[in-house]
């Protein structure tokens, strides 16, 4: 059956790249009916940022990404945090330098003239060092690295699910390490070794790795063990020339949240980000985490990088947002409403409904609904309304007209309120919008409102609302 891991290392935040990593990888797994994997790589114990594993469950769990084995359920394959498995990769480099794919490397070098990767392996005294010599300086205590043996000559293929077969010549491709001094196998072998313990068939990752394909290929043909599938992706882009980066501000999926994004709205736009439906869903763009499971498919994967466009996102979200049912949005917005309006008098979920169709995020609540808890300063132009045809002449007069009818009203339901008004316009025979402009107005201080007048007066109760209207008769 299909196995397939997501294998983040614990350096710091979710990145949309790497939550669209493992969405392919959950949607391959489950698509399949397979197993979706967790594994943490933290061998390198240099950028480990502390808290990074606790959100990568939290991104994962908010996300419905749930791990069929991984650090905290175990599994027959375990354990699933690297570090925990130090002890089983060494075995496998000596079986590698006996097979002669591997070699002893004695010589002194830096991280940075490794990571420059301009090895120069004919120059490299140690590549055809007798197996005998080796053992005998190791032996002796001499530190030492296990570098992979890439052949002279030749050439290496492999093959893609979403590039296709890409061929390098050998004489291309570095001795990369495999053991480092500190006995810690490189992430490049660690991988490899785990990936075939894992049983994993495919493996979803950044294009980044691509490069680095036909040395785990040639891994994989060292040991004579079968090639899992590779699934590279093309990067997740700020715009047409750079990746999205943290540095440069871009948000994570952490912040996304935080901006007021909906889970199911990044989750729904991010697994578009570089896979389009086929066929009968060609034209669709919403879809649930499950419906996405059952149509996903690799060959959907694009070749291209992908642009996140928060507009796009916000698209998604506001429609998100106005397909919950009214009970679901309120449970969503309530912090939001509370942090705004704080006067105890005001019923939030009476708001709710208003600002529904008015949100494209959970932060747009806020600016719209905080008149509720303190009037704004305004001025009387904002009586002035061609539509309606007020101005504030007309505007003083009608509020004084309101003012006894609401005073008189006992019943501060929100059809006795309606009625009254409306019954007033007709007896003074104007257009409701001579006297709804200017009550509206009076209560808000705005221009634009969630909810009319005849709402704002319900919502505000009657005491606020004739001290509002007395206000703005100022
Ligand atoms: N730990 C690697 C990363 O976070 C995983 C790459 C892979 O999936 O093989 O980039």
């Amino acid at each position: 059956g299909v196995r397939t891991r997501f294998a983040p290392s614990p350096t710091g935040y979710m990145h949309v790249g790497n939550l669209r990593t493992a969405l392919y990888t959950w949607l391959i797994a489950r698509h399949a009916g397979g197993k979706f994997i967790l594994r943490i790589e933290d061998t390198d114990q240099g950028r480990l940022v502390e808290g990074a594993t606790e959100v990568i469950y939290a991104t994962l769990r908010k996300c419905g990404l749930t791990w069929d084995e991984g650090p905290d359920l175990g599994g027959p394959v375990g354990p699933y945090i690297q570090t925990q498995r130090r002890d089983l990769y060494g075995k496998y480099a000596q079986l590698l330098v006996e097979k002669g794919h591997a070699y002893y490397c004695f010589c002194e070098k830096t991280e940075s003239e490794e990571d420059s990767g301009d090895f120069n392996r004919a120059a490299d005294p140690c590549r055809d060092m007798s197996l005998e010599e080796a053992r005998a300086r190791v032996a002796a205590g001499e530190p030492y690295v296990i570098r992979q043996k890439i052949p002279n000559q030749g050439s290496t293929t492999f093959s893609d699910a979403v590039f296709g077969d890409i061929t390098v010549e050998n004489k291309t491709l570095d001795d990369q390490v495999l053991m480092k001094r500190d006995g810690l196998p490189t992430y490049n072998f660690a991988n490899v070794i785990d990936d075939h313990l894992m049983g994993i068939t495919h493996v979803v990752r950044g294009s980044e790795y691509l490069s680095s394909a036909p040395k785990y290929n040639l891994l994989y043909q060292g040991f004579g063990w079968e090639v899992p599938t590779y699934i590279h992706c093309s990067p997740v882009m700020r715009d047409q020339h750079n990746k999205m980066s943290k540095r440069k501000g871009d948000p994570s999926y952490e912040d996304l949240i935080a901006m007021g994004y909906l889970s199911e709205a990044v989750v729904n736009y991010v697994t578009l980000l570089g896979w389009s439906p086929r066929g009968e869903y060609a034209e669709r763009e919403f879809f649930t985490l499950s419906e996405l499971a059952e149509i996903f498919d690799i060959g959907g994967i694009s070749k291209s990088p992908a642009i996140f466009d928060i507009e796009k996102l916000k698209y998604f979200n506001a429609n998100y947002l106005r397909s919950l049912s009214p009970e679901t949005f309120y449970e969503g917005a309530e912090p939001y409403l509370r942090e705004a309006v704080k006067s105890p008098g005001i019923d939030l979920k009476l708001i709710a409904p208003l600002v529904q169709p008015r949100c494209d995020t959970w932060l747009d609540i806020a600016p719209q609904v905080d008149f509720f808890d303190a009037l704004p300063e305004y001025s009387n132009e904002l009586y002035c309304h061609k539509k309606m045809k007020t101005n504030e002449e007309n505007s003083l007069e009608a509020l004084g007209q309101v003012l006894p009818v609401l005073e008189g009203l006992n019943d501060w339901t929100y059809d006795a309120i309606h009625d009254a008004l409306i019954g007033l316009a007709e007896k003074l025979e104007l257009k409701n919008g001579r006297i709804m402009w200017p009550v509206r107005t009076a209560l808000s201080g705005k221009a634009v409102t969630p909810g009319g007048a005849v709402e704002l007066c319900h919502i505000l109760g009657k005491d606020e609302s004739i001290r509002r209207i007395k206000l703005g008769m100022e």
